[in-house]
């Protein structure tokens, strides 16, 4: 469901007249070069659209309206390969509304010693072009990413690529509708917030519905469709036992399927692309929705349980960042701990629902008592996390604004089984140390519900963040406590 080849990204190269039209020439050329090669690249998964050269106030405006008009278009790339003066960029940008990612290149990598002359010098003079063009976006406050190397360099293109796929999250994020089956769990804070002031910062709407509807929605689903997705249950997963065609739960697997294409067919019919639901409120539904919600995922779908839509939010936007990339996103809870001094670890799980996105080992189908919510057992996937380098992020409301907060983890192979967990898992150990890492979070407020992902990082949600014009704070292998709290106060006095 998400398709990062539907958005394109727009190559702007600014020049001016004073150094003729053979020039101009040149730098379109070696710009048309340059973007044509960024397109090719398998990091940037948006197409990149060369557009001709800008020398005027008026061209320049003329294209960043277009650009802002164009729905297909989810931000520029920007570079000065000659000299812009920028107060001809001023009305442009000032209008100027998607994300913009500032590349501060030189067409050639080398400088050619023995042919060097002024003719070479003002065709390639980025090195002060690019620091007057930045020096406005600065004094006019706009924010943008800067990558700095030769174009060709793996770096820069590294980096461009995360900026992409986060500019390509921004733009799915204003036109994402998220559906709430039930409200908040009762008494709980930190899922709660304002959704006005979330549509007006991130763009997406979120709407309540009751369990009626959506039982509607379960209840008329037709028994061959049934039939079929347990058929797809049978060929993909490790069935237990009393799951298995004439097993003594196999109505549960069947009640599970109905259940799955009742709220898909329920989201597909009006748009959404995340939702939410709460065990206090599953009115007409006869099991919490454990295989449903890990299978829609795993399709796209962002989730948040116990009514937390901004981490349904986060999650559809990390599914929409890390499309087409090997390894997944989740839904994730921090759950309980392993506390041997220096062998510290965070045991991440749900009730039921982590997508199997995030695992690269044998998935089980199993129906367990839940304990909670006083409904039939639910049928749910059952797997360990692929041990992987990976993220967990979280976006508060702090009142008068949004934080997101992102720790970097390492997670590791389980060296225990768990027999009497048969819930889907993830085991980490958070950057820089345990220790560390917790006190800052807890510091900074994030919640126990986080989008996890192993293969996104850091950068790709700090380029967000820029994006939504929010804070982020980082926790990685670089933090310390002191400075991470001095950050804090910097971070409240700059955004109130
Ligand atoms: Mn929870």
């Amino acid at each position: 469901m998400i398709d990062l080849k539907t958005y394109e990204l727009w190559f702007v190269v600014g020049s001016q007249h004073l150094y003729g039209d053979e020039v101009i020439a040149q730098v379109s050329h070696n710009a048309k070069r340059i973007a044509e090669f960024l397109d090719k690249q398998e990091l940037i998964p948006i197409k990149i659209v060369y557009k001709p050269v800008l020398t005027t106030s008026e061209s320049i405006s003329a294209c960043l309206q277009e650009a802002n008009n164009k729905a297909e278009c989810i931000g520029c790339i920007m570079w000065m390969h000659t000299f812009s003066p920028s107060k001809m960029w001023i009305n442009g940008l000032k209008n100027f509304g998607k994300p913009l990612l500032h590349l501060h290149t030189q067409f050639h990598r080398d400088i050619p010693w023995s042919e060097i002359d002024m003719a070479y010098m003002n065709l390639h003079q980025a090195a002060h072009g690019d620091r007057e063009f930045s020096h406005l976006l600065t004094r006019m406050n706009i924010s943008r990413k800067v990558v700095v190397g030769h174009w060709q360099h793996q770096e820069v293109i590294r980096r461009i690529g995360v900026w992409t796929r986060a500019a390509a999250a921004w733009s799915d994020s204003k036109e994402m509708k998220i559906a709430r089956f039930g409200d908040n769990m009762r008494d709980v804070s930190v899922t709660e917030g304002d959704k006005v002031a979330a549509q007006m910062r991130f763009g997406y709407l979120v709407n309540g519905y009751g369990l009626g509807n959506l039982a509607q929605s379960v209840n008329a689903i037709e028994d061959e469709r049934i039939a079929a997705l347990i058929e797809e249950y049978d060929d993909t997963y490790d069935m237990q036992d009393k799951l298995r065609g004439g097993g003594e739960q196999r109505e549960s697997l069947i009640e599970a399927a109905r259940i799955e294409l009742g709220i898909e067919s329920f989201l597909k019919s009006n748009g959404f692309k995340a939702f939410t639901d709460t065990f206090e409120n599953l009115h007409g539904l006869r099991q919490l929705p454990g295989i449903a919600v890990q299978r829609l995922m795993q399709k796209g779908y962002g989730f948040g349980a116990e009514g937390d839509w901004k981490t349904a939010a986060l999650v559809r936007s990390m599914k929409v960042m890390a499309a087409g990339l090997e390894g997944g996103v989740s839904f994730m809870e921090d759950y309980t701990y392993h506390l041997g001094t220096g062998d510290e670890r965070v045991l991440g799980a749900h009730m039921l629902e982590i997508c199997p996105s995030i695992t690269n080992g044998a998935i089980r189908c199993e129906v367990h008592p839940l304990g909670i919510g006083g409904k039939e057992d639910p049928v749910r996937l059952v797997f360990g996390a692929a041990p992987a380098q990976a993220i967990n992020a979280s976006i508060i409301d702090i009142g008068q604004r949004f934080r997101m907060i992102v720790n970097d983890v390492e997670t590791v192979e389980s060296k225990h089984s768990t027999p009497k967990l048969p819930v889907a898992s993830a085991l980490w150990k958070p950057l820089p140390d345990f220790t560390t890492a917790t006190t800052c979070w807890l510091l900074a407020g994030g919640a126990h519900h986080t989008g996890y992902s192993n293969c996104l990082t850091s950068e790709h949600l700090e380029d967000f963040a820029e994006m939504a014009g929010i804070e982020c704070l980082i926790i990685n292998e670089n933090t310390f406590e002191s400075t991470f709290k001095q950050d804090l106060r910097s971070n409240q006095a700059y955004f109130n």
